[in-house]
């Protein structure tokens, strides 16, 4: 494999996961990614993907109990949440937070973060 296609197959899989809009599993880049490669390995996929984690251009959002999900590390600096769709199994962003969470911290401990996921219906699969 010459250094070439593996800089266009970076190109391609990094510019999927920036074009999304909303994070991406290694099986929905993989799909994108045969679009404009055919033929394109999932080995491939998950080898570029560790490699752009590495380069810290993108970062992974884990959803306990389903499969990881990868987002620009810009998107990923932003605090956000995202929403995770029942029935399609995609997932998106959701920009706004909890009011308050302080409150819920115990006497005498300190906040360092915290995570919120949503699930349901996506607007497609409400319908
Ligand atoms: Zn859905
Ligand atoms: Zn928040």
């Amino acid at each position: 494999m010459t250094p070439r296609r593996n800089t266009r197959q970076q190109d391609v899989i990094r510019r999927s996961i920036e074009d999304a809009g909303r994070p991406l599993s290694i099986d929905e880049i993989h799909a994108l990614s045969l679009e404009d490669v055919p033929g394109i390995g999932v080995r491939t996929v998950y080898r570029v993907v560790d490699r752009l984690l590495g380069d810290g251009v993108i970062a992974r959002v884990q959803i306990a109990g389903h499969a990881d999900r990868f987002e620009c590390a810009e998107v990923a600096s932003k605090h956000h949440h995202h929403f995770r769709c029942e029935k399609c199994d995609r997932v998106f962003d959701v920009s706004s937070c909890v009011g308050r969470i302080d409150r819920m911290v115990p006497e005498g401990f300190t906040l360092s973060g915290h995570e919120v996921l949503l699930w349901g219906s996506c607007a497609d699969c409400a319908g």
